[in-house]
């Protein structure tokens, strides 16, 4: 646990008592702080409560007398659509909002860092897609490298959970939107951002607001070296604000597709391949193509991004390009579950939105398609470009009949059930192919996560194909 700085003997009202806000409590309490506890669900604070936390009435209008800062989750408005009362109230009185991202790096750093012969690093990743897969690459790098690391954030534990760190030790936060939106203190030293497509629009009211969101994690502290997908207008601006001309390598350029041989330092995948330029000469190249656990260009771009995190830290190309080989991907993302008969089977059941989905269709040829659940709202006409690839799809779920109609001329039948999906797909596919499940969709009318209907997909799956 990392103890919170800078609140001794000072009350601290924490709202929102998930798993973030309950390792918050204890990393303030563990800092001398008082921590006030809040959630309005009564289910969490009774969890609180079973794990020894007492509670304060946040929501009465003396909640929040005497408080020197109000910390947040990330699941809690604190602006758009509209600011939880709380937070409201707060703000109305000038108390300093803030949550565990801020308190993570207004605190991580203590006076043991001075005697290190190598100071701690921490790197970060956002974007809209492809944060946790590269964050897990970098991490999974950094322990093929023999480098202490660990990983936190929107992944895994809370940033305020893990251990401290030692000698050497790299720290990997995946942060969301939500996340560097708040945090007060963003200081990291190395950043990445993967790429930026419409997400969480509500709650940054608008494009504008989302990547002002994410841009906060560059523009802040000032990382000394930031990694930065520049496949949207919105990377290549962030790119060029940051650097002093397309020279300047403190800013490496990541590219799934464009070939960025004019810039002080850049990371592309073109055709399968990764190649590293740096002023002015190829430094690396990588084969991709027989890279099992990062199939399709959105894997490529991630393994991009990896890879410059990872050089920017002294890594060799050939240690990583090892280490991108025995990465075994994250479940539920392009996960290859079995294959039988010259047929694959790959869960893609994190693919929720349109956009995570059409890369799914990009990755492979011949799809059986298991699509459907919870369509969003805008529907799938944007995956229309991307079906010519589908063989035919399996359609489940509340919106079976939706998609059924939005695909049009794509042979399709309605199944309902995964049961049914992959029990149809299976029995249809022939060698060459992939039953792949990318739903387009949130799993919510049959599933409590995404994680479960991914679950349900390979148990099926490796019941059908043993
Ligand atoms: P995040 O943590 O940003 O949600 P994940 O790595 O969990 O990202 O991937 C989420 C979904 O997006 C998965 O369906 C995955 O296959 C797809 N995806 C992964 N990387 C990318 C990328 N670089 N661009 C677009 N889609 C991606």
């Amino acid at each position: 646990m990392i103890p919170v700085k800078g609140y001794k003997g000072a009350k601290v009202a924490v709202l929102g008592l998930g798993r973030s806000g309950l390792a918050t409590a204890a990393a303030l309490a563990a800092g001398g702080a008082e921590p006030l506890l809040w959630d309005d669900s009564p289910e969490a604070r009774a969890k609180a409560e079973a794990e020894g936390f007492t509670l304060t009435d946040l929501t009465r209008n003396a909640g929040l007398e005497g408080v020197a800062a109000l910390i947040t989750s990330p699941g809690i408005p604190h602006l758009y659509p509209a600011p939880h009362p709380v937070i409201a109230r707060a703000i109305a009185a000038g108390i300093p909002v803030d949550n565990d991202i801020g308190l993570f790096f207004q605190s991580a750093a203590d006076d043991t860092w001075a005697e290190m012969e190598v100071p701690p690093k921490v790197v970060t990743v956002t974007g809209s897609n492809g944060k946790s897969t590269t964050t897990a690459l970098i991490h999974h790098i950094l322990k093929e490298a023999g480098r202490p690391t660990q990983m936190a954030g929107n992944i895994g534990k809370g940033v305020l959970s893990i251990d401290p760190p030692q000698d050497g030790e790299v720290v990997v936060l995946e942060l969301s939107s939500y996340q560097t939106d708040l945090a007060r203190a963003l200081t990291p030293d190395v950043a990445v951002f993967t790429n930026l497509s419409p997400d969480h629009l509500d709650r940054h009211n608008g494009m504008g607001g989302y990547f002002a969101a994410k841009a906060r994690l560059f523009t802040q502290g000032g990382p000394d070296r930031a990694v930065i997908g520049v496949d949207e207008v919105e990377g290549q601006f962030l790119a060029g604000q940051l650097s002093q001309g397309a020279a300047d390598d403190r800013v490496i350029r990541v590219s799934s597709g464009q070939k960025l041989e004019g810039f002080g330092w850049a990371v592309f995948a073109r055709k399968g391949f990764l190649t590293e330029w740096r002023k002015g000469r190829q430094v690396a190249s990588i084969d991709l193509r027989e890279i099992k656990g990062l199939p399709g260009a959105h894997n490529h771009q991630n393994a991009c991004a990896a890879y410059a995190a990872c050089r920017s830290l002294g890594i060799a190309p050939k240690l990583i390009e090892g280490a991108l080989h025995s990465f075994a991907g994250l479940p539920h993302r392009s996960q290859l579950v079995g294959e039988r008969a010259g047929v694959r089977f790959v869960n893609d059941s994190k693919a929720t939105n349109v956009d995570s989905a059409a890369k799914a269709l990009q990755a492979f040829p011949n799809i059986r398609w298991i699509a459907g659940g919870m369509g969003k709202d805008g529907g799938i006409a944007g995956l229309k470009p991307f079906l010519g690839s589908v063989v035919k799809a399996y359609l489940i779920g509340h919106s079976a009949r939706d998609f059924a109609l939005q695909i049009g001329e794509t042979p399709h039948e309605i199944c309902e059930t995964m049961e049914c999906a992959v029990a149809r797909a299976a029995e249809e596919a022939e060698a060459g192919e992939v039953v792949l499940l990318a739903p387009a969709a949130a799993s919510f009318d049959q599933y409590p996560n995404f994680e479960r209907r991914g679950e349900d997909f390979t148990a099926r799956v490796k019941a059908l194909i043993g």
